[in-house]
Formats: C-alpha cells, sequence, structure tokens
C-alpha cells in the first residue's frame, strides 16, 4: 500500500464541541472535543483553561419547564495539561429560575499542550442523564412506570439490548391492558 493509500484508510477523528458534549452526551464515553480549553501560560509553563461556556438543557422547574440556558457557576477554567487526565466538577445553573442545577462528573485532557483540542469523559450527571420524560407518556404507561424507567436509564447509558428487555415488558404488559379494556367495553 502506498502511502497515499495508508493516509486515505485512516479513520477521521470526530470532534464534538465542548457543548453538545455537556449537553447530549451519555456518561461513560470518551469523546474528542474541539474546543476544550484556552491554551495559555503561566510561570510553571504552559496549559489549558478549561472552557465551560453556557449551554442548553432541559430545566424541569415550574416557571421554566423548558429548554434554558444554564451557565456554569463552579469548576470552571481548570488548569490541563496534554497526557494526562485531570478529574473535577463542574456545576451549572439555570440561568433563568437561578434554582435547577446540573453537576457533571469530568476528565479531560489536552491534546497538545498549544492547542485547544481535547478529549473529555462524563463519569455521569446529577440529575441523571437523559431527555424529558413527558408527564402525558407516564400517565399513559401507568402501571409499567418503573419498568418504562429501567429501559429509559439503560438506553440513556447506551445500553440498547438491555433497554430493549425492558421496552418489550411493558409493550406485552401493555398488550394485555388494552385487550382487557376492550373486553369490557
Ligand atoms: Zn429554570
Amino acid at each position: 500500500m502506498t502511502d497515499q493509500a495508508t493516509e486515505n484508510v485512516k479513520e477521521k477523528v470526530e470532534y464534538q464541541t465542548i457543548s453538545e458534549f455537556l449537553e447530549s452526551t451519555p456518561p461513560n464515553q470518551l469523546i474528542n472535543i474541539s474546543n476544550l480549553c484556552k491554551p495559555t501560560r503561566n510561570q510553571y509553563g504552559p496549559y489549558g483553561e478549561m472552557r465551560t461556556p453556557e449551554i442548553q438543557l432541559h430545566c424541569d422547574n415550574d416557571q421554566c419547564n423548558g429548554t434554558r440556558f444554564f451557565r456554569c457557576v463552579s469548576g470552571g477554567g481548570e488548569h490541563l495539561k496534554d497526557g494526562n487526565f485531570k478529574f473535577f466538577y463542574v456545576t451549572y445553573r439555570c440561568s433563568n429560575c437561578q434554582q435547577v442545577e446540573k453537576t457533571f462528573s469530568l476528565a479531560a485532557q489536552m491534546e497538545n499542550i498549544t492547542k485547544s483540542q481535547g478529549s473529555c469523559y462524563k463519569f455521569g450527571e446529577l440529575p441523571t442523564y437523559g431527555p424529558p420524560i413527558p408527564s402525558k407518556l407516564i400517565k399513559l404507561i401507568g402501571p409499567d412506570r418503573e419498568e418504562f424507567l429501567k429501559g429509559r436509564r439503560c438506553e440513556n447509558q447506551g445500553l440498547g439490548v438491555g433497554a430493549f428487555i425492558y421496552y418489550r415488558r411493558v409493550v406485552e404488559n401493555q398488550k394485555e391492558r388494552v385487550s382487557i379494556y376492550r373486553q369490557s367495553r
């Protein structure tokens, strides 16, 4: 294989922005980030200052109940290095109600001490990661709520087969509910 061909076969590295990563990447994945930090230096040498731009998340506070801007209130500006993971927490607060918070547990390292790219691992977040579940849906599912939520937790963590098992139970139970309902009419 020529050098040119080897170059073409090489997998293209995919990058996410730090906002995309925080907003919509499920935990337990190491992701390449295009704008992880701002390369800078102090008397001890170069380092990267972790970026924590504002992000958009669902806020379930009564006065918000929708997607709102969240701003970093603690853990921002962490000093990062290349070839060495730094472990830390970052907390965001809803800019609208100023009450709802989201905390991320992260590990991050720079790709190169002079560049803004790097990689970030999300151990988890509190409240738990996941798109909001409409209350109408929860009501509709009724007695199978717990099974459904277990499936949802699996799905949010990328465990598709696990989620399928729970969802299938929900569908089978609901099938019986529907036929009992039909017989009683
Ligand atoms: Zn809010």
